[in-house]
């Protein structure tokens, strides 16, 4: 963090200079003193999500020879790990992209121009998917779904029974929709394409719940799974991964829409230059190792765990403020509520706005705005990775200082249930 009065500092509280405080002289009075935000600026948007300090050393090295040596080694070891992590036994497929580029990766290695797709709504990010499908020539349908609630498993069954020519190739669905704060149910969904005994190949979006929350690749049966590396894996932005069943890894043979850099087929084999059509990301993938043995060092079991609690924390400190009348949750069912993130309703004009400023730059904690069909009508609170009790409970005390320094209504005491909830719950 800068020190107090730094000139970048000052440029970043621009909108908060007070004339007169600046008139004198910033390096003895600040650029404004009502400000209880210096230190580390805690960021709790989901995704880049907080880097361990041990991932951020991890990177800070010289890069090292590309064709031999540890580097082939770290490539394997990640790749294992990324399998583990998806419960694949297959090898994954890494890519020096974000989340889009492994969208794209997925669509493109299984499927041809024309092939019908459906597109599982519940919230923003399968739709988004789909839309990248449109684009490059498939033909989508989206079973409308809405923001308040999951996919309903039966009605995936009542749709693709309904398809009679077998005209539908893939199933589209986030496990977790980042924008409204649904999980999905991943294994039912997969029950219920089995239940239609229709053979579309099962297409899962993990990138706001992979390392977070349970997901069994070859247990529910999904083809075709991907993730990235910037939310629940700790790691910067940049990497992602598709993890294929062999169904999928077979129906790639006649995908028409292969490309040569996306290829899985190009990425096979022994050679490492090819596991990355190029170069490798080196510090990406010290990173990434690093963040993997943290990781493995916790114990997925561990983590699952540790994401339940701090996300019933945060809906219970919710559920008080919603008492207010002004704020609720985006997902009515609480267990259709994630475990990585919580998208929370603010009525009233500009509040979310306020109330999202105020705690950036008054308290230097960084929420997510709220997403689509509740832009500028909500805010986000990620925890997901690397958090722990402080960070979220110290989010939550300012949310409500921010709350109360505003005249939001709300429901007094949502810091103090969500520590009932944890010491009831975390046993000494
Ligand atoms: C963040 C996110 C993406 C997009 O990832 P980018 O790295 O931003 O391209 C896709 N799906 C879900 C569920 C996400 O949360």
């Amino acid at each position: 963090m800068m020190g107090r009065g730094s000139f970048s500092a000052m440029a970043r509280m621009a909108p908060l200079l007070n004339a007169q405080c600046y008139r004198r002289d910033a390096f003895y009075w600040g650029t404004d003193i009502m400000t209880v935000r210096a230190g580390r600026e805690f960021l709790a948007i989901p995704g880049p999500t907080t880097m361990p300090d041990e991932v951020l050393a991890a990177m800070h090295r010289p890069a090292i020879g590309i064709y031999a040596g540890p580097l082939v080694a770290i490539t394997e070891s990640i790749l294992t790990d990324v399998g583990r992590l998806f419960r694949s036994a297959r090898r994954p497929y890494i890519y020096i992209a974000n989340g889009h580029g492994a969208w794209e990766a997925a669509l493109t290695n299984v499927l041809s121009k024309g092939d019908k797709v459906l597109v599982l709504e519940s919230g923003r990010f399968a739709t988004g998917w789909g839309a990248m499908a449109t684009g490059l020539g498939c033909e989508v349908e989206v079973l409308p779904g809405q923001w308040d609630r999951a996919v309903r498993p039966e009605e995936v069954t009542a749709r693709l029974a309904a398809d009679h020519e077998r005209r539908i190739k893939a199933v589209l669905v986030v496990q977790v929709d980042t924008a409204s704060g649904v999980v999905n149910d991943i294994p039912a969904i997969g029950a219920a394409i089995r239940a239609a005994r229709h053979d579309a190949l099962f297409m899962v979006d993990a990138v706001a719940s992979l390392g977070c929350m349970p997901f069994e690749m070859d247990g529910w049966g999904v083809d075709v799974a991907m993730a990235a590396s910037q939310k629940g894996l700790m790691t910067p932005p940049g990497l992602s991964f598709v993890a294929a069943s062999a169904r999928a890894r077979k129906l790639h043979e006649n995908a028409g829409l292969r490309t040569p850099y996306w290829d899985w087929t190009a990425r096979e084999g022994e050679e490492h230059y090819r596991k990355y059509a190029g170069t490798p990301p080196e510090h990406l993938l010290f990173g990434l190792r690093k963040a993997l043995d943290m990781i493995a060092e916790e114990g997925t079991e561990a983590i699952f765990e540790r994401h339940r609690l701090l996300a019933g924390a945060v809906q219970r400190a919710v559920a008080v403020w919603a008492e207010g009348g002004a704020i609720g949750f985006s997902i009515a069912a609480p267990a259709e509520r994630s475990n990585t993130v919580t998208a929370i309703r603010l009525d009233g004009e500009g509040r979310a706005a306020a109330l999202v400023d105020y705690c950036r730059n008054r308290c230097g904690v960084v929420l997510g705005h709220a997403l689509g069909d509740l832009a500028g009508r909500g805010f986000r609170i990620a925890h997901m990775g690397h958090v722990n009790a402080p960070m979220v409970l110290g989010t939550l005390g300012v949310v409500e200082t921010g709350l109360a320094a505003l005249g939001i209504p709300h429901g007094r005491g949502g810091t103090g249930a969500a520590i009932e909830w944890l010491a009831a719950e975390v046993k000494p």
